[in-house]
């Protein structure tokens, strides 16, 4: 445990630096082509400047500010997908085992195949565990018989045609299912809709990195979906996964815009890859312990974050949390969030669909 535990810091140290040199490389270029688009355009700036940079950060910083031609673009999402998706996933209570749940999980997946991705579905076994979150037992993720109250199921999306072994991947995740009694629209109908609509704008990567993509079930049921995704990775598979970086409750109209939360409040390799990128470097960061699935990945020694909104309003879980309470905006802006700071650290990320509006500019 000790010696691995070591050699993983060392990976995860060695593919620090060469994320963050990417970043700075591909900084100083797009500090260079900002500064040619700022002289040719700053006759239309100062019609959308500040609605534009509210998306991004909630303490304004002039620095901070992208082009507003260009920022313009990337905020052109398509919102009446996402809305449908949010609705979609709302028609009916997605709680564990349900059929809701299982219904959900097959409207992922036809998105998925849509858009290309070859995908895994792995189904599981759950109980009612109690004290799930110390140490004892977190792992205990396989009941005996006569304690298994359904089953739940993982989906899983490649980046790239095959799954290849010992590679470097990201894995971004957000669970679909949600509280009994409750259309569970910010937790998480809407995380999953951000995260279909990142998956939308990538094919690949480069040869060094994969991102997977991970439709959790069973969240609101122990974390059972991610613990049980975690338990079946062998010791190489556990290794090659470099950081997590989990969507949930995002977009609530009450509360503030998302922020970063880790298991600690501390920095690692997963904030790194989203402050990175300019725009990205005001938001918050705090400590969240087993509040999602982000948990299991920092059990799991694999440096982790999870992008959502405080205070942990009074609405989820409850039938109030419902399409109503959505707001665009924030779902925008985690979108953006994540796709502006992956792109920037993966130099050739390939972007789908460049030409349709509503998408992402090279
Ligand atoms: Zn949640």
């Amino acid at each position: 445990m000790g010696s691995g535990k070591f050699y993983l810091t060392r990976i995860i140290s060695i593919k620090e630096e060469k994320i963050i040199s990417t970043g700075f490389r591909k900084i100083l270029f797009i500090q260079i082509a900002i500064l040619i688009l700022v002289f040719t355009t700053s006759c239309d700036q100062s019609k959308t400047g500040n609605a534009i940079y509210t998306a991004y950060s909630t303490t304004p910083n002039k620095e901070n500010i992208t082009p507003a031609s260009n920022v313009e673009k990337l905020l052109r999402v398509d919102e009446e997908r996402i809305n449908d998706t949010i609705a979609k996933l709302c028609t009916e209570n997605r709680s564990v085992g349900s059929d809701g749940e299982r219904k959900a999980a097959d409207f992922i997946k036809s998105q998925l195949d849509k858009y290309g991705y070859e995908t895994e579905m792995e189904t599981f076994p759950y109980s009612n565990q109690k004290n799930v979150l110390s140490r004892e037992t977190f792992w205990d993720v396989f009941p005996s018989e006569d304690k298994v109250l359904g089953y739940s199921r993982n989906l899983i999306a490649y980046s790239r045609q095959n799954k290849i072994e010992e590679t470097n991947i990201i894995v971004i995740s957000a669970h679909y299912d949600c509280a009994k009694s409750s259309p569970g629209a910010n937790d998480n109908a809407a995380g999953v809709a951000a995260l279909l609509e990142v998956a939308r704008r990538f094919k690949s990567v480069s040869k060094d990195f994969q991102v997977e993509f991970i439709f959790f079930g069973g969240e609101e049921m122990s974390l059972s979906g991610s613990r049980n995704y975690i338990c079946r990775l062998n010791k190489s598979e556990k290794k090659s996964i470099i950081a997590n970086i989990n969507i949930d409750t995002i977009a609530n109209k009450d509360d503030d815009y998302p922020i970063f939360f880790t298991v600690n409040g501390k920095e690692n390799l997963a904030t790194k890859i989203l402050t990175s990128y300019k725009g990205n470097k005001k938001i918050q960061l705090e400590m969240a312990c087993g509040i999602s699935d982000h948990f299991t990945f920092e059990q799991a020694g694999i440096p982790s974050l999870t992008i959502g909104q405080k205070p942990i309003h009074q609405k989820i879980h409850s039938p109030k949390d419902s399409i109503d309470t959505i707001d665009m905006e924030k779902v925008k802006f985690t979108i953006l969030a994540l796709t502006q700071a992956l792109k920037q650290n993966f130099s050739d990320i390939i972007l789908l669909n460049t030409k349709e509006p509503g998408t992402m500019v090279q």
